[in-house]
């Protein structure tokens, strides 16, 4: 198959032929081996805080949602939870959550990448490798950031549209604030990811086209993109999605036209296309995902983490088993970074 151009793409999405999907799986599968191989890289996700100072209309964490209990991870447990990363053999960690409303808690943040840093041996290689989303700063905490050791960072667009975006957002987080902090992401260094969430009410095949461009365009490192799964204490959940009729499959053929458009991206199973369906993860490695995230948030807090309604989670040895019997490795004692952002960075 020649890499797909927009109307390709669009009659892609649009199909319902069987065939179609596992065409596209194949050469998705193909061009992943003929690139990265068959590795994938687990990330231990913590889930520090739930506390969060904006206000998306699709998400379970926003301010106004004042039926959620709210918690904070301490920085000890914080610690405790990368050293038992690093001991499984998860060799980078992602911390998440929700926006960080003040310079105390970027500095408590900077504290906590320090002492993760140390974790590991004095050889930098040995060292833990730490993704961050944590939302939009400026570029100075982000500075700050990357200078206490972390090193990759995920702030999704959500949709690349303007007009898509401003309707699932309040008016006062703005479509170009997020793309500057994209750029002052990867002006500082970081390995840069971004990603879209698949099924918003108003959102039709022709956004997620323009997505795929997007994300070419803007030479990203890395992506997570995931059905989009209505919380129903979200202004959101009230309003229908009309056009995508099929998250889940339309989900699968985006990663696998994304993985034919950009073959050395690092890309995530995420969490919501496995809380869709039980073959979620089968399906998203197929597509071309190279990067799982087994959540190491403690099990008191998870239900309070509620991004979306129902959300999965699968221990490490199970996520281990199926992507083994699915014919991949998961590559413990690896840091993982994206090829791509080496390639761009000239790193050999
Ligand atoms: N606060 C940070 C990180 C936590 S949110 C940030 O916003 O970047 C991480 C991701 O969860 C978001 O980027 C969004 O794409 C996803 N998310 C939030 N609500 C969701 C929902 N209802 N369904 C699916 N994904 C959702
Ligand atoms: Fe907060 Fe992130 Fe949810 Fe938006 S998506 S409300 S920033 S946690």
């Amino acid at each position: 198959m020649k890499r797909p151009f927009h109307k390709d793409i669009i009659d892609i999405f649009k199909s319902n032929e069987n065939t179609v999907l596992q065409h596209l799986l194949a050469v998705a599968e193909k061009c992943r081996r003929e690139s990265i191989g068959n590795e994938v890289y687990p990330r231990g996700l913590i889930e520090f805080s739930n506390n969060c100072s904006s206000n998306c209309l699709y998400c379970g964490l926003r301010k106004n949602n004042h039926l959620l209990l709210r918690y904070n991870l301490n920085r000890e447990e914080i610690v405790a939870l990368a050293r038992t990363a690093y001991e499984l053999g998860l060799q980078s960690i992602a911390l998440q959550s929700g926006e960080i409303a003040s310079e105390a808690r970027v500095d408590f943040l900077v504290d906590i990448i320090k002492r993760i840093k140390d974790l590991g041996s004095q050889d930098a290689n040995q060292s833990i490798g730490i993704t961050l989303s944590v939302g939009e700063l400026s570029y100075q905490q982000y500075m700050k950031l990357w200078e206490a050791g972390a090193h990759r960072y995920l702030l999704r667009m959500e949709s690349s549209d303007p007009i898509l975006f401003r309707a699932i957002h309040p008016p006062s987080q703005s479509y170009h604030r997020r793309l500057e902090c994209l750029d002052a992401l990867k002006d500082i260094g970081f390995q840069v990811g971004t990603g879209v969430m698949i099924g918003l009410p108003g959102q039709n095949y022709e956004h997620l086209a323009m997505d795929l461009l997007f994300f070419q365009e803007r030479d990203i490192d890395m992506l997570g993109m995931g059905p989009y799964i209505p919380h129903p204490d979200t202004p959101l959940a009230r309003v229908k999605a009309d056009t995508i009729s099929d998250p889940y499959n339309t989900t699968i053929k985006m990663m696998a036209i994304a993985r034919l458009l950009m073959p050395d991206i690092n890309m995530v199973a995420s969490t919501a296309l496995q809380s869709m369906h039980a073959d979620g993860l089968i399906m998203g490695l197929k597509a071309g995902a190279n990067v799982v995230m087994p959540v190491l948030t403690p099990e008191k807090y998870r239900p309070n983490y509620a991004l979306y309604a129902n959300k999965a989670y699968k221990p490490l040895a199970q996520l281990q088993t199926e992507i083994q019997e699915a014919g991949y490795e998961l590559a413990l004692w690896k840091w993982g970074d994206s090829a791509h952002y080496h390639r761009r960075r000239g790193i050999a």
